[in-house]
């Protein structure tokens, strides 16, 4: 495997990072997680742009071009081969020395990895995921906004060892206020009485790119869709109940805390938006 790493095109095995690397020593970077469909990459473009937001919120310069950054994400492919695969972009603050100062790594790095992912067995998009709450809550915003996609994911790592424990594959992490956030890797969305709810981003969610996809979904199958606060309670008692994510796509989610969502099996809206997704993700791409 090639990996993008500061520039140029190194094999596995060389492609590493200092151990003076604020990423590494603190968690100091952004990244992303992309997409790539039948040689497309899926709307690489608000995969950047939240890069450039979530290095802007951290004082991280960039001094790449997004443009530089599509073409270099797009050759990564092409240099490994792949038409259908999960791309990891990584900018780390750079290396510095071992104090938190960031204003001592002048040079930011950035790699790319593209490589494959399977990150739910195959079944649970035809049966449903089962699901629990955890009680790792999602950060608060004032501290680290979620919406950053940043290199520290110990609270989401914290809570996925907890879902694990319990048994789960995924798990819902609520907010301060007790409001369901999001999952520990993925966006929730509900469907009651015929309308998609999901949280807005100000409730600790990410920003995710699928989560603005199924926007577009519900727009195009005329089905009302709004961001509301949600409860456990709501959860348990929708019609419905699904998670989106790159990595994940869009899986049916059919029991939450040990209560059967709905009928207990993945509902038709749940299903007319994932056949949708699926139609989107080849004609939304960027061709590398
Ligand atoms: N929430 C969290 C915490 C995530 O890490 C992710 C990405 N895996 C998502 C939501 C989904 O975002 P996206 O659709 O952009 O992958």
């Amino acid at each position: 495997m090639k990996i993008y790493l500061d520039g140029k095109f190194v094999d596995q095995a060389d492609a590493k990072i200092s151990v003076f690397d604020h990423g590494l020593l603190y968690g100091d970077g952004v990244f992303e997680g992309i997409r790539l469909y039948q040689g497309n990459i899926f709307r690489l473009d608000a995969h950047l742009e939240r890069l450039e937001y979530s290095a802007k919120a951290l004082l991280l310069k960039m001094p790449w071009s997004r443009a530089e950054i599509a073409e270099a994400t797009a050759e990564t492919c092409r240099q490994n081969g792949l038409t259908d695969g999960y791309i990891r972009l990584v900018v780390t603050r750079g290396v510095g020395d071992l104090g938190l100062s960031p204003w001592l790594c002048p040079v930011p790095s950035i790699f790319i990895i593209a490589a494959k992912i399977a990150l739910y067995p195959a079944e649970h998009y035809t049966t449903g995921l089962s699901i629990c709450t955890v009680a790792t809550r999602r950060m608060n915003p004032a501290a680290l906004p979620p919406a950053v996609k940043s290199l520290n994911y110990l609270n989401n790592i914290l809570a996925k060892i907890e879902a694990k424990q319990a048994g789960c594959l995924e798990a819902i992490m609520l907010n301060d206020q007790g409001y369901v956030a999001e999952c520990t890797g993925d966006n929730l969305f509900i469907v009651h009485k015929g309308e998609i709810l999901t949280p807005a981003a100000s409730q600790g969610a990410l920003k995710g790119i699928t989560r603005d996809a199924i926007f577009d979904i519900a727009a195009e199958l005329k089905i009302p869709m709004r961001e509301v606060n949600l409860t456990r309670y709501d959860v348990w008692n929708a019609d419905e109940c699904f998670l989106t994510g790159t990595a994940a796509e869009v899986i049916p989610v059919v029991k939450l805390d040990g209560r059967e969502i709905g009928t207990g099996k993945p509902g038709t809206i749940t299903g007319r938006v994932l056949g949708a997704f699926h139609r989107r993700v080849v004609v939304e791409g960027t061709k590398i």
